[in-house]
């Protein structure tokens, strides 16, 4: 990782009025959330973008909902990391802060940060796969087993769904048009631990371009988009390169407060 890199990039959040953060499983790795790549059991011997989809569920709603709950009882002992932790409080701290996760397991939420969008749903909701008209569009549900797999609707007897977003689906048209909001025009887009190909996470990116505008990569092997949609990549893990920013930007904070009093 380049040091002058990270002082430039924290000298721009320092003074940026819009700010968004894309996250993917990167991100959640270092909490112990698998990514998508080389895993173990029903991560290795099914391709979530055949299981996690319309047709997949259609097809096979039982073995979708054990993926589920096996991830469910994963993710349930996992807490969120560092990296988590830095966003949180600049959520609070940092003007115009927006995450944009595709991350289903809610630890940006359980860090504290307000302002995020879960783009690609939550693994900690469910719905009708009917969406019968009793129903609300989704609701919570952390049950991480059920007397019958697949679980039915309380509203109406029919399967329950994951609240992911399955592949083959459009995002919520409410979730899109605020991602979109929070990107167009921001003074710092950081892109962290995404391989940023699953459409339309990967958009917001081009969406964010812009020459007043610096778009960072944080990931230790960055993506093929890096070469030419990135301004500034830092190669190094999320835990890491958050700690360091977080650091340059409370010594320019600093600064700027003493400054300001003399
Ligand atoms: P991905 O699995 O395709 O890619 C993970 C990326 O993270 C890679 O580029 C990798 O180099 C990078 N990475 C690994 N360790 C890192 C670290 N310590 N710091 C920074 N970066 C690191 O994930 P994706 O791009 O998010 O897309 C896959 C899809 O899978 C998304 O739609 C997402 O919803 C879903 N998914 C979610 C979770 C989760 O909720 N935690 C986990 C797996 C997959
Ligand atoms: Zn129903």
């Amino acid at each position: 990782m380049d040091e002058q890199t990270l002082q430039e990039v924290a000298r721009r959040l320092h003074v940026a009025w819009k700010t968004t953060v894309l996250t993917g499983a990167g991100l959640s790795a270092a909490s112990g959330v698998p990514t998508f790549r080389g895993e173990e059991g029903l991560w290795r011997t099914h391709r979530p973008e055949d299981l996690a989809s319309v047709d997949g569920f259609r097809r096979d709603p039982h073995t979708v909902w054990e993926w589920t709950l096996e991830r469910k009882r994963l993710i349930a002992e996992c807490a969120p990391n560092r990296a988590h932790e830095v966003l949180a409080d600049w959520s609070r701290r940092l003007p115009g802060f927006t995450v944009l996760t595709q991350n289903v397991d809610g630890l940006h939420d359980r860090a504290g940060t307000i302002s995020v969008l879960e783009l690609h749903g939550s693994i900690w909701e469910v719905g009708c796969a009917l969406q019968c008209v009793d129903s609300p569009r989704r609701w919570r549900d952390e049950r991480l087993e059920y007397p019958q797999t697949p679980p039915t609707c309380f509203y109406c007897g029919a399967l329950l769904r994951p609240g992911e977003v399955l592949f083959g689906e459009q995002l919520p048209l409410d979730s899109a048009l605020r991602a979109a909001q929070a990107t167009q025009r921001c003074d710092v887009m950081l892109v962290i631990g995404t391989t940023a190909v699953v459409e339309p996470a990967a958009s917001f990116i081009e969406m964010a371009k812009s020459p007043s505008t610096l778009v960072v990569e944080i990931n230790p092997e960055p993506s093929q988009k890096a070469a030419w949609l990135m301004d500034v990549v830092l190669k190094a893990p999320a835990v890491q390169v958050l700690d360091r920013l977080e650091e340059e930007l409370r010594r320019l904070e600093e600064l700027a407060s003493t400054s300001e009093d003399a």
